[in-house]
């Protein structure tokens, strides 16, 4: 294993698990709220998770009040982080449409444009043709209608991950990486977490640790009910309508047929959400592995067949 990066400092206030996305952005957001005496430890590199794969699309829909406000949070911070803590990412706003095959979907998109209204967050009505108008390779002969969110889009996830480790750094928190943590006790009022390079004792520790949740929440005899699940995405060859285009497309998802499918360089990223999708690691013949950093599973296009027909 590689050596711990810095020396771990025997106490912090706060003890964050794991080095991805969420991990790096809670160690951000303590540090901006005035706690800087934070560290994070991670059992490898930032973003050796799911974090490292992740297609990184950023949409402001969904259904929940909680999750809109998180998400349009996150698409309007992501807008202003590169400059705010000087790490410019690949961030593309480039808007999304999403298809509604049925009138009962439609009507869902309508739900969720009048709460994002209360929120601020813009969510607006197309018709096919005016999907079309964004889009022009759509075939719009079986759609009932549409939604376009405006700031929908993507961003590199792992130059996110590191633009929020630069900015907690900067304002004084620490990142230790190769620093796995393996073990918890509870010793007057304070916890006292194991490291291969020691321990380190702190007021509160934030279970980070994406797709391994529940195995740190067993050291703190917890049950963490997460199941990690195979989702495969694929990217084609530069397609020369593409590239003969000066503009990228918007993202667009259809969630009747499950995919999400954006302009990746010259080509087409098409990520579908299998309903049929695999379950890793959850019988005693299938543990999970020591250690999956910056690992796959192995691809299996055939359960893909049926979403690139449709796509
Ligand atoms: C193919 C794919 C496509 C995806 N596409 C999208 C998308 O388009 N949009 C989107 O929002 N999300 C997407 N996701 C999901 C997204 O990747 C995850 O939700 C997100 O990256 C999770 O981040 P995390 O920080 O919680 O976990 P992770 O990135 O898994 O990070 C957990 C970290 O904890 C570390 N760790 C574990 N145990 C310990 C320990 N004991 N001590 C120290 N460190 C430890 C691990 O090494 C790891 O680095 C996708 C995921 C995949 C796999």
């Amino acid at each position: 294993m590689n050596k711990a990066t810095g020396k771990l400092p025997s106490t912090a206030r706060v003890v964050v698990i794991g080095g991805g996305s969420v991990g790096a952005s809670v160690l951000y957001h303590l540090a901006e709220k005035g706690w800087t005496d934070v560290v994070l430890l991670e059992k490898n590199e930032l973003t050796s998770g799911s974090t490292w794969h992740a297609a990184g699309n950023c949409p402001n829909f969904v259904g929940s009040w909680t999750m809109m406000k998180i998400q349009s949070y996150s698409t309007k911070l992501y807008r202003e982080l590169g400059e705010k803590v000087d790490y410019p990412m690949n961030y593309h706003v480039t808007g999304a449409i999403r298809l509604a095959h049925s009138r009962q979907r439609m009507e869902e998109f309508r739900h969720v444009e009048r709460m994002g209204r209360q929120m601020g967050v813009e969510l607006q009505e197309m018709s096919p043709s005016e999907m079309q108008g964004v889009y022009p390779f759509l075939e719009a002969h079986d759609l009932y209608g549409g939604q376009w969110d405006p700031f929908d889009g993507d961003i590199d996830p792992a130059q996110l991950t590191q633009a929020f480790a630069k900015g907690a750094r900067d304002m004084g928190a620490k990142i230790i990486r190769f620093c796995p943590v393996t073990g918890v006790r509870r010793d007057n009022d304070e916890w006292v977490l194991t490291t291969p390079q020691g321990d380190i004792r702190c007021e509160y520790v934030v279970n980070a640790s994406g797709y391994r949740a529940n195995e740190v929440g067993a050291m703190f005899g917890r049950n963490v009910p997460c199941v990690s699940l195979a989702h495969q995405y694929l990217i084609t060859e530069a397609i020369p309508e593409l590239t003969a285009r000066d503009k990228k497309l918007p993202l667009l998802r259809d969630p009747d047929s499950s995919y999400y499918l954006r302009q990746e360089k010259d080509g087409l990223l098409l990520g579908p959400y299998e309903k049929n999708c695999r379950a890793h690691w959850t019988t005693a013949d299938d543990p999970m592995p020591e250690d999956f950093s910056f690992q796959l599973y192995s691809d299996d296009l055939e359960r893909l067949e049926w979403y690139i027909e449709d796509a």
